[in-house]
């Protein structure tokens, strides 16, 4: 291992991760991280909720001081597009034509947020995916006081939150049923919809825009597809992002449920690893599944690093995130499908309350509003794979951790 060159293609969440986790593993060849960003490696969560409010400011947003790169000998080369790559020839092509040799490579390259084909190309029409489309948006919000979020999903939904607690006023405008309907269900989905009613969201769901209004390049207002027409400051669209597979495509890499087709252990060919937002993985307990969050992305960038330095096997690990809007903390663990059998526990009403995810019996997922412990709990009865008995789910009085067998709890 010592003189290999492992080259890492992304400086986000699982790009850093891997490189960090590659030295922490005592890995002692070169590692090079080549970043289309502008900005070293930053906590991309923060940007819709605590930076994009001016509550944690820039040294914060950072995941590393910049001297640990080079304390840790991670040469991270920014603003660096990779545009090409051979497998074959182990090597990537710069934007700038310059070619970078490889022996392991790691793809975690995230993706780009879905544009709106009629949405007009004027200034005050944002997407958040960056540290500087956060700065973008904080800053739109300063000068304008109406914003329209164009999508309910997590960044839609996160950035309403925040944009609320700015003083600001919101109209979310989402063509399907509810908020955050994809990721969590109808149900969910409605209390997110009245949780932002009441902070004074003008949450409009079914609803698409129909015609965009400009003035002087910039948007001043829309009309919506329930016939009004609304005036608004700064725009932003949050409908999702399209992962970034140019480079995999270049390596001949196999596509798959949106990403890219990764074995157990993350590896997708020889000595080629993905992680984050791109991986389709096929997780050994949930079966073949991509997920868009942070935490997962990290722990797989550290699977990465583990299977380069022959600690590695199957990586297990159920995926975990959270949400926060308000004072409204969602955490989730594991995977479900629409079909899935949804058992709650505890109080829809007062907002504490988990949903287990149910096939064939078995806990598949757990969301968690403002019940940290169930939700912690619940992670153990996915990793079980035992059949579970539905109405101890939803019984309060019933004590959880009795339900995960000894050698598990
Ligand atoms: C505003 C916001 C808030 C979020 N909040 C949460 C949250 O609260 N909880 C949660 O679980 N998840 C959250 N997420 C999702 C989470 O941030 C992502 O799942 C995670 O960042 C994915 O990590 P990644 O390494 O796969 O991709 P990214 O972090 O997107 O990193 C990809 C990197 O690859 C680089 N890159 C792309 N193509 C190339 C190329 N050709 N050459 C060189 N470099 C390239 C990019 O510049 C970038 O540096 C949020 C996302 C956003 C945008």
């Amino acid at each position: 291992m010592a003189g290999k060159r492992v080259v890492i293609v992304g400086g986000g969440g699982g790009g850093d991760a891997a490189a960090f986790a590659l030295r922490k593993r005592g890995f002692e060849g070169s590692v090079v991280v080549l970043s289309a960003d502008r900005d070293r490696p930053y906590d991309r969560p923060y940007l819709s909720k605590e930076f994009l409010r001016g509550e944690v400011e820039l040294p914060k947003v950072y995941l590393h001081d910049e001297g640990e790169y080079a304390a840790q000998k991670i040469d991270l080369r920014l603003e660096t597009r990779v545009t090409g790559a051979s497998a074959g020839e182990r090597k990537l092509t710069l934007a700038d034509g310059q070619e970078v040799p490889f022996d392991i490579l790691v793809v975690s390259t995230g993706g780009t947020p879905r544009r709106l084909a009629d949405v007009p190309n004027a200034y005050n029409a944002l997407t958040l995916r960056s540290l500087r489309d956060s700065q973008a948006v904080r800053d739109a919000l300063q000068r304008g006081s109406r914003l329209l979020l164009v999508g309910a999903g997590f960044i839609g939904a996160e950035v309403a939150a925040s944009a609320r607690q700015m003083g600001k006023e919101v109209l979310m405008v989402e063509s399907a049923p509810v908020p955050l309907a994809r990721a969590l269900g109808t149900e969910v989905g409605e209390v997110y919809a009245s949780v932002h009613r009441d902070k004074g969201v003008d949450v409009r769901t079914g609803t698409t825009v129909t015609e965009w209004h400009t003035y002087g390049g910039r948007i001043v207002g829309a009309t919506l597809s329930d016939g009004r027409r609304e005036d608004v400051d700064v725009v932003l669209v949050a409908i999702g992002i399209d992962p970034n597979l140019d480079v995999p495509r270049a390596l001949g890499l196999q596509l798959d449920g949106g990403g890219v087709k990764v074995d157990e252990g993350l590896l997708a060919a020889d000595g080629i690893y993905v992680a984050g937002d791109v991986a389709f993985h096929q997780h050994p307990v949930l079966g073949p599944i991509r997920v868009e969050h942070w935490e997962v992305a990290k722990n797989q960038g550290r699977g990465v690093a583990a299977a380069i330095t022959g600690a590695g096997g199957a990586y297990t690990r159920l995926p975990y995130f959270w949400s926060d809007q308000y004072d409204v903390s969602l955490e989730y663990r594991g995977h479900a499908s629409g079909e899935d059998r949804a058992v709650w526990r505890g109080d829809k009403d007062g907002l504490r309350f988990s949903v287990f995810y149910l096939r064939d019996g078995r806990v598949k997922a757990v969301l968690s509003m403002n019940d940290k412990k169930t939700n912690e709990v619940g992670g153990k009865l996915i990793e079980t794979r035992k059949e579970i008995d539905a109405s101890a789910l939803s019984d309060e009085s019933s004590d959880l951790a009795e339900l995960v067998p000894a050698q598990s709890s």
